[in-house]
């Protein structure tokens, strides 16, 4: 499957995540809710599993339509939701209005830089920065749940071409 082009990062092959796991996990949360599980469904969740990180509802859909030209923009809005509630999925907002969804790996915990010229999305991984917000958390007694670290600003690529556009001039 081809990487979204906003994505640098896709998943990390040293650390397959636990996917029947997740399966798992959506299965009790749609007895609960009392839905049957359809074909078009498990096509998307499954679609969803081999997709990069940070893929769009759109990007999504464009995906599962290769394997099942059916599946409307609804289904795969309802069924990131429901992946969503149970923990399967984090949805991200970055501002560019967008909502994208990413597998809710707590192995493979990574964080975000995010350029506001083209949209892509950098994942960082930083040790010192997650030990220095727990620190910061008990420092005020406070139980560290989650944390989302977004940083915004431009990327190497985006300044690289602006330096070039300046010094061709005009
Ligand atoms: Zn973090
Ligand atoms: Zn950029
Ligand atoms: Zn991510």
């Amino acid at each position: 499957m081809a990487k979204a082009p906003h994505d640098e990062s896709g998943r990390r092959a040293s650390e397959p995540p636990n996917l029947d796991h997740f399966r798992e996990m959506l299965n009790e949360h749609m007895n609960r809710r009392g839905l049957r599980s359809t074909d078009q469904r498990k096509l998307i969740v499954e679609t969803f599993f081999k997709a990069p990180n940070h893929i769009s509802i759109e990007e999504l859909l464009a995906e599962v339509r290769q394997q099942d030209s059916k599946v409307g923009y609804a289904t795969v809005y309802r069924t990131l939701k429901l992946l969503t509630e149970c923990g399967v999925a984090f949805e991200r907002k970055f501002g560019d209005g967008l909502t994208r969804y990413e597998l809710a790996d707590e192995a493979s915990h990574h964080d975000h830089l995010i350029c506001t010229s083209c949209a892509k999305i950098i994942e960082f991984e930083e040790p010192k920065i997650e030990e220095l917000q727990e620190k910061i958390a008990s420092r005020y007694g406070f139980e560290l749940l989650s944390h989302k670290h977004e940083m915004y600003g431009t990327c190497a690529d985006c300044l690289a071409k602006g330096r070039s556009a300046r010094r061709t001039g005009n």
